[in-house]
């Protein structure tokens, strides 16, 4: 087996006990980078000779038999909207091309600490808005489970990288489905946190009250030691929560039983592709028989998942992006006077949906249809989270698939709405603001991969990646019929 091919945990093992160093592995991954990557374009910016060095610096530490982290010398790639002190963080979009932050976000800073080497900043749908990373302004990255298939978005960048062995693991963010979606197109495993478990420093904001940083991976294991790393107050972001953190590794046990599995009619209904379907109740199946308990649970509100989302996120965008105005930093496009020049740069600067969504925001925001729109938003969103903390009295997790399809072809979704509705099973988590696991659950006749996605109620991560972690060891003891 090739060092590329290894997961994040296998790399761990063997740099502890000495059988390789962390630059041949950094190594192995930047050749492989530049075998595969022009074709399927994960990555926006490479950051070989910065990886090299760090590499390098951790074998010297190990040698020398200075402390080590636990992940010392293990490689990653994230997400192109996280802070990396002076390596271009661009956010998919040309507003920001030529962006070099001077700072590092809470989560580099954590990684860079750990003695993690940052193989490079990953493509993304422009300002993360988007669920197929068509609407990077820079490429178009392939999934590399087919080529002629999105990967998913808005982190479709990070969840092709692993799934594509160009990164053991890898950071994305999650808004509305951003890990979850892409990691079930390219088949990993992905976490959206609970909101406020993970710091926001340093991620460029998309919708402030939405927005979660969390881990990709080809295994339970490697997504739960990475969000140990990345969890944990920060008293940087207002909104990052002073609980104590969890030992993650301690629920990966391969045990159900007892565990309280809520099935909700409203995530199997129309639109459902059947494929899909069936190989979600495949999964639910094997818990079953491996001693979980399945309740239904009713959650009405689903309905209204897209309406309250899109008008909660575009009304959230389109104040966060105010700040693109051309003064401070970023693009600037002359103008005769200061309010061409905002014109011209906005202009120029942002794609078509971004300024979509900014058109969409403001109108939700404005003063005559304020109460019609946000408000009402905002009220439907505390009853979906009611209606979650209502379901997790009587289950420990809920389980639907994560997409009503698998990856679909370039151009496929022409119309915004239709983009849009394929977020319908992973917004309502971000709104309720608990955590949701996406991981594989089968492939369909095309051989594209399926996920299923884990939903619990806040800080149950454990629970989380309990089930998660059951599902693959049936999976893996081939128990489990495709
Ligand atoms: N696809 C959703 C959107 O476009 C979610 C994106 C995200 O989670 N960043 O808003």
């Amino acid at each position: 087996m090739e060092l590329f091919q290894r997961t994040a945990t296998e790399l761990q093992k063997m740099l502890a006990c000495s059988q390789v160093t962390s630059e041949q592995i950094v190594q192995a991954f930047i050749n492989r980078i530049e075998a595969e990557d022009s074709q399927m374009r994960a990555y926006l910016t490479i950051t070989a000779k910065e990886a090299l060095g760090a590499a390098q610096a951790s074998d010297l530490r190990r040698k020398q038999g200075q402390p080590l982290s636990k992940w010392d010398g293990v490689p990653i790639a994230v997400k192109d909207n996280m802070s990396t002190k002076n390596v271009r963080t661009t956010c998919g979009s040309k507003m920001l091309e030529e962006y070099i932050p001077p700072y590092d976000a809470t989560v580099i800073g954590r990684i860079k600490n750990a003695g993690m080497p940052i193989l490079g900043k990953t493509n993304m749908d422009e300002f993360a808005m988007g669920s197929s990373t068509e609407n990077s302004a820079f490429a178009k990255t392939h999934n590399p489970v087919n080529l002629q298939k999105v990967p998913g978005g808005s982190s479709g960048g990070s969840a092709a990288a692993v799934a594509g062995f160009e990164a053991p693991w890898s950071l994305g963010s999650d808004t509305g489905g951003s890990i979850r979606q892409p990691a079930s197109f390219c088949g990993v495993v992905g976490l959206k946190p609970t909101y406020g478990l993970v710091s926001r420093y340093g991620l460029v904001a998309y919708a402030s009250s939405l927005d979660q940083i969390g881990p990709i991976g080809h295994r339970v294991q490697d997504v739960a030691a990475l969000l140990q790393l990345i969890a944990g107050h920060d008293y940087k972001d207002s909104t990052s929560v002073t609980v104590s953190v969890p030992d993650y590794q301690a629920s990966l046990v391969a045990d159900v039983s007892g565990l309280r599995i809520g099935i909700a009619k409203e995530f199997f209904s129309e639109g459902l592709n059947n494929q899909v379907k069936s190989a979600v109740m495949r999964a639910v199946q094997n818990l079953s028989q491996a001693g979980a308990e399945v309740v239904d649970v009713s959650l009405p509100l689903t309905d209204y998942a897209i309406e309250t989302y899109y008008l909660i996120a575009t009304a959230e965008a389109s104040a966060n992006l105010a700040r693109y105005d051309g003064v401070r930093y970023g693009l600037r496009v002359a103008g005769d006077d200061s309010v061409a020049m905002f014109k011209h740069t906005r202009a120029e600067g942002f794609g078509t949906e971004v300024k979509r969504r900014i058109m969409l925001g403001t109108y939700a925001l404005s003063a005559g249809y304020y109460d019609a729109y946000y408000k009402k938003a905002q009220q439907v969103r505390t009853l979906i989270r009611r209606e979650f903390e209502q379901a997790f009295t009587q289950v420990d997790v809920i389980i639907t698939p994560t997409t009503p399809t698998t990856a679909f072809g370039f151009g496929e979704k022409k119309d915004p709405l239709e983009m849009y509705l394929s977020d319908i099973y992973t917004v309502t988590p971000n709104l309720a603001g608990v955590p949701g696991l996406s991981m594989p659950c089968g492939v369909d006749s095309n051989n594209l991969p399926i996920g299923v996605q884990m939903i619990a109620t806040h800080f149950s991560e454990p629970v989380l990646l309990r089930t998660a972690f059951a599902l693959e060891q049936i999976q893996r003891k081939g128990e489990f019929n495709e």
